[in-house]
């Protein structure tokens, strides 16, 4: 929604001054659908309006349903014919959070992710960041009063940090009490190491919540699994997480995808250990697991038993550790797995 844009439309108009505001609440309050919803404005107005604007920056074009009826993934094609998938996933009874895209594909090539395989086609604007909320957001309004996005996530496609300007600039819409209102802590962000990110964000956001996706912390395997690394190798990194730490005294949630073969071993749950223990007592990190999704590459999960036998042994340790469940793979919507193939060549 480019509300500065039907500002400066609605100004030369001549329309009285709470009309921006009538719409910025309409749309961020109350979640309706279309201008022509807006029953506290003129009926010409509202259609003017809607004859001139569209409401979200991205048309949604396909939206699938979970079986478990617990993740929905939509796909929005964007003004350039660009793809992004974004889902709504329910943590918690009557508790949704969104998960959002920040870039169209990804240039961390990371070769276990769908996203990383295709590569980074351009950023996201900090309009279609949001806007990707606003639809969830009126999705729920359809489906119940009470039905409301409760926390975001930066965990869709794209790495946050490569495209931090407009990242900012939709945490600020995201937790301005004047749009959607949702709390910062309410609000993380995932990065695959961006050191550098890492420190602005500690800066700039110190209460948003910031996810480092580790996976290992053996270099030469960290290269390849996350090749970023070679531009912020761990020693950098671990640095960075300490400042993060020493400025803003929150926790850093770790994720860990545990391949078989790869680093899902008792010895690589040691090493992660050893290596989080110089950067700051245990009790600063959340260790969060999820067994790898399917991507259609060569990677594959380990056993059941063998991701518990990780998660205790780190909890043995006297780790926070808890194991992702993982929503919405019957649709291609769960971690690592958004790359819009359902829609290739459709128009
Ligand atoms: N680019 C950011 C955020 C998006 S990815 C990042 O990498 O952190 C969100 C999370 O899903 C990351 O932790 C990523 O490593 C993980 N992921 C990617 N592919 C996956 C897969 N196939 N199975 C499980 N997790 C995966
Ligand atoms: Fe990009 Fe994250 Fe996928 Fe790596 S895991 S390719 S950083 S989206």
């Amino acid at each position: 929604m480019e509300l500065t844009k039907i500002e400066a439309w609605l100004k030369e108009k001549g329309e009285p001054h709470f009309r921006a505001k009538q719409i910025r609440e309409a749309f961020y309050k109350k979640f309706v659908p279309g201008f022509e919803a807006i029953t506290a404005l003129p009926a010409p107005l509202r259609e003017a309006l809607g004859r001139r604007f569209r409401p979200l920056s991205l048309e949604p074009e396909q939206v699938l349903v979970s079986a478990a009826g617990d993740a929905v993934k939509a796909s929005f094609r964007l003004k350039d014919g660009e793809v992004v998938e974004s889902v709504l996933l329910s943590l918690a009874a009557e508790k949704w959070t969104v998960c959002v895209s920040t870039q169209v594909g990804c240039g961390v090539r990371c070769p276990f992710c769908a996203t990383g395989r295709k590569g980074l086609k351009r950023n996201l604007s900090p309009e279609e960041i949001t806007d990707q909320v606003l639809f969830w957001g009126q999705y729920l309004a359809k489906e119940g009063p009470d039905r409301r996005v409760g926390g975001v996530v930066f965990m869709g496609m794209g790495e946050p940090f490569m495209n931090y300007n407009a990242v900012s600039e939709s945490l600020k819409r995201l937790s301005d009490p004047d749009y959607f209102g949702i709390g910062q802590r309410h609000i993380s962000v995932s990065t695959a190491g961006h050191a550098q990110g890492i420190l602005r964000f500690a800066r700039e956001f110190p209460q948003v919540n910031l996810a480092v996706s580790l996976h290992t912390v053996d270099e030469e395997v960290r290269d390849k699994l996350v090749p970023m690394n070679k531009l912020y190798p761990l020693r950098k990194l671990a640095k960075a997480m300490e400042e993060y730490l020493r400025a803003t005294r929150r926790r850093i949630f770790i994720e860990y995808a545990l391949m078989e073969g790869i680093n899902a071993e008792e010895k690589n749950a040691r090493q992660l250990y050893e290596w989080l223990k110089p950067v700051a007592p245990l009790k600063y990190f959340t260790i969060n697991l999820i067994a790898y999704n399917e991507t259609g590459g060569k990677y594959r999960a380990p056993s059941r038993e063998k991701v518990k036998a990780f998660a205790d042994f780190l909890e043995m340790l006297g780790a926070t550790v808890t194991v992702r469940k993982s929503l919405g793979s019957d649709i291609r919507g769960a971690c690592g797995q958004l790359a819009s193939t359902n829609l290739k060549g459709k128009k």
